[in-house]
């Protein structure tokens, strides 16, 4: 019988690097397949040039009649570039993107055929939409939902097909996607920062903010991956054993990257220089096959289109290259998973980075203003900030000694906590000319010097100031980055709102000068917003019983983290900042639940086939023959043969005892979830399969993983870490 283990293996193995060849200069790769302004000014209008500048800059509407010049621009550009078809690209509530592709080909009644995409086509779309998650917005008998063009994230050929990224809402104007409230969460917070920047440089008109992803992945070779079910339809390994050798010995971060890796970056890095993705860093990560790639950093909804679109470049290229990309969160246990750190800031039209210090101690005050206000933000919504990067997959990392607790704080270094100590010692009210001249010099005038040498970085806070911008670090390899960058910017615009109604009462009811108000008002921040505050080390368990009495969330498992998306203070921040209606709120936590349940249904049914069709099948196997052998030497040897058959006989034994275990609790998990797939209400379904499905997962691992110790490793079906895990 060929076991397919082994036929993976040997195919594996006759594996050479693919021969990839660096064509031209990367600045000239750069964005060649984009609709970008350049390619607009070749193709467009002077008016319709114009037009589509003051929508992504200002959102102002295009019409239909400019829509019609761009489509018929975009077309004759597309056509050149060898595109057959066009797409709205979008995403959907699933996580990942959708399209659904349309030829640029028209029949003519008189039988002619031609090209054909117009302003119509452009604009907007009604894909059969029906079987995307709606959370019960959109009923069976209304199932339309319609895609309409975003200007602010170019279109670009990929292969054959001009894609164009669209928003995705139902015909009730719902959001069904995770674009719609990331672009109202940055309208709300330009708004909200432009009026704060504007205290400090009144030419400022709009603020952006600024999103570099850190993306983290395992490769695997493609016949491996497949031979294991687990791998193929979860994503992760359900079962077996660490390897002898793991990351012990540090020597794959940062170490030589193998040759069909590097093979497989070139192309990757190409292909995604090509659709306009800046992609800069490569490097091996901490487990084995584990690796990064990083971009340069850009506009926050750029941002999330282009690390969506790596995604799926990525599966593309690895199927030349004969792997799979696990973007799971923790494909193998034993060894670190994979997270994506979210960088972020904020950038004024003007150019400046309102996170960075400046060189004058007014350019200071401007960034301890969106600084503090940041910190007192995530303070006050830390719980909802937590609940953003909330996934089943996502679980398994968060708070597991490799990735940040599930606890929100934030790391801002010994000397940023100087600083803020000594503001929080600013006189109340008035400031005196010699105070407000020691603060300019001594306080805020310090910073930049400060900073330079702020070089203690701590890998273990979920939040961390690191010199210009916030980096967020439990966001999941998987996750959109639109779900906590939509969180983050309607929490830090709120603050800012808040931040200048405060100062502004306080410039017009008790007459205090602007950067004495500025002062005041943040001084009382800092003190409201401590809690939040941990340089330690937040894997430890003192940080969780601190962080207890704290009173920070510390919400464990995707189910509870969820909660508090729909509570009161939630609702009434999505709805006053124009993020979220209720209607939509409620959907989407429906939507999160429903997926965590079908993500552990899924994995449940995986692991009991596994368990019934590999694993007790292969120990059976191995035990008759060891009883076999054991009959054997009794005919021979008769009474005498129990000193000789001793070790077989313990090993039977062993294998049947785990067997048995085995069994009973794999039974057990089928039962619990059956019981619970009846349940109706998402929030009880959820938690019943949190709380009575999954704690049986570990148990059936533990027996199946003993099995694999004790099975001769000629009958074993399942691909082993070590096989998996070390490609060339
Ligand atoms: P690391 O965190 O690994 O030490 P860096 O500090 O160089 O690496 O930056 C990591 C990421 O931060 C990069 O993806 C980079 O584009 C991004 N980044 C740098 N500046 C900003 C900014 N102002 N806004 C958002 N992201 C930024
Ligand atoms: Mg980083």
């Amino acid at each position: 019988m060929s076991i397919q283990r082994f036929d993976a293996i040997s195919e594996s193995q006759k594996r050479t690097p693919v021969v990839v060849t660096e064509t031209g200069r990367r600045s000239e790769l750069y964005a060649a397949n984009v609709f970008n302004d350049e390619r607009m000014l070749q193709y467009l209008t002077k008016d319709a040039l114009e037009s589509v500048r003051n929508a992504i800059f200002s959102g102002t509407k295009i019409n239909r009649k400019i829509a019609d010049q761009v489509a018929e621009a975009m077309k004759g550009w597309a056509i050149s570039m060898g595109a057959t078809h066009y797409t709205h690209w979008f995403q959907p509530l699933t996580g990942a993107t959708a399209e659904k592709h349309d030829a640029f080909f028209d029949l003519l009644s008189d039988g002619k055929a031609l090209e054909k995409f117009g302003g119509a086509q452009l604009v907007q779309q009604e894909p059969d939409a029906s079987s995307f998650p709606s959370g019960g917005i959109r009923n069976t008998f209304e199932a339309r939902g319609y895609t309409a063009w975003d200007p602010t994230s170019p279109a670009f050929v990929y292969g054959t097909t001009l894609c164009i990224p669209t928003i995705f809402v139902s015909y009730t104007g719902e959001a069904l996607d995770n674009k719609t409230p990331l672009l109202r969460s940055l309208n709300a917070l330009d708004e909200a920062a432009t009026g704060v920047a504007k205290y400090f440089d009144k030419n400022v008109v709009k603020v952006n903010a600024t999103l570099g992803w850190e993306q983290e992945y395992f490769l695997v070779d493609r016949a491996l991956a497949n031979s294991r079910t687990d791998i193929s339809l979860t994503g992760r390994t359900l079962i077996g054993n660490a390897a002898a050798k793991g990351q012990q010995l540090d020597d794959h971060y940062f170490g030589v990257i193998p040759g069909r890796a590097i093979a497989f970056m070139k192309e990757l890095e190409k292909e995604c220089l090509l659709v306009g993705i800046p992609v800069k860093t490569r490097h091996n990560e901490v487990a084995p096959n584990q690796f990064e790639i990083a971009p340069v950093f850009e506009e926050a909804n750029l941002a999330v289109d282009h690390n969506l679109l790596l995604m799926d470049v990525m599966d593309k290229v690895a199927t030349k290259h004969n792997f799979k990309v696990l973007f799971h969160e923790k494909p193998f246990a034993g060894i670190n998973g994979s997270g994506k750190h979210n960088n972020w800031s904020l950038t004024t039209d003007t150019g400046v980075n309102l996170l960075s210090p400046g060189s004058t101690p007014m350019k200071n005050l401007q960034f301890l203003t969106f600084f503090i206000n940041t910190i007192k933000a995530v303070d006050n919504y830390e719980e909802l900030l937590r609940s953003s990067i909330a996934s089943a997959s996502n679980d398994h990392r968060l708070g597991s000694n490799e990735a940040p607790p599930t606890v929100f704080s934030i790391f801002i270094g010994s000397q940023l906590n100087n600083v803020l100590d000594e503001l929080e010692g600013v006189t109340k009210g008035r400031l005196s000319p010699e105070e407000k001249t020691e603060l300019k010099l001594n306080v805020v005038g310090k910073i930049p010097e400060i900073l330079l040498d702020n070089t203690d970085r701590n890998r273990t806070s979920p939040f961390a100031f690191t010199g210009n911008k916030f980096e967020m670090r439990g966001v999941g390899a998987k996750t959109n980055c639109a779900k906590p960058m939509t969180i983050l910017n309607t929490i830090v615009a709120k603050q800012l709102q808040d931040f200048k109604k405060e100062v502004d009462t306080l410039i017009d009811k008790k007459n205090l000068k602007k950067d004495e108000a500025v002062f005041n008002v943040l001084r009382e921040y800092i003190k409201t917003s401590k809690r939040i505050r941990f340089d330690g080390d937040g894997y430890s368990d003192d940080w969780e019983k601190e962080a207890k009495r704290r009173k920070l969330s510390n919400n464990k498992n995707t189910p509870q983290a969820l909660q508090v998306l729909t509570s009161k203070e939630s609702m009434e921040l999505f709805r006053s900042m124009g993020v979220l209606s209720e209607t939509e709120v409620k959907a989407r936590q429906e939507v999160e639940l429903e997926s965590y349940v079908m993500h552990l249904q899924i994995e449940a049914r995986v692991l009991k086939e596994m368990v019934y069709n590999q694993v007790i099948p292969a120990s059976v196997d191995y035990q008759s023959s060891l009883i076999k052998n054991v009959l054997g030497l009794k005919e021979i040897y008769g009474a005498a043969h129990k000193s000789l058959s001793d070790a077989t006989s313990s090993i039977i034994e062993q294998i049947g005892e785990n067997i048995t275990e085995l069994k009973k609790k794999t039974d057990a998990m089928v039962i619990a979830g059956a019981k619970a797939e009846k349940i109706s209400d998402t929030h009880k379904k959820a938690f019943a399969f949190c709380d009575n499905v999954k704690p049986y997962f570990d148990g059936i691992r533990e027996h199946c993983d003993k099995l694999e110790e004790l099975v001769d490793d000629r009958l074993w079906p399942l691909t082993k870490y070590r096989e998996i895990l070390f490609i060339k």
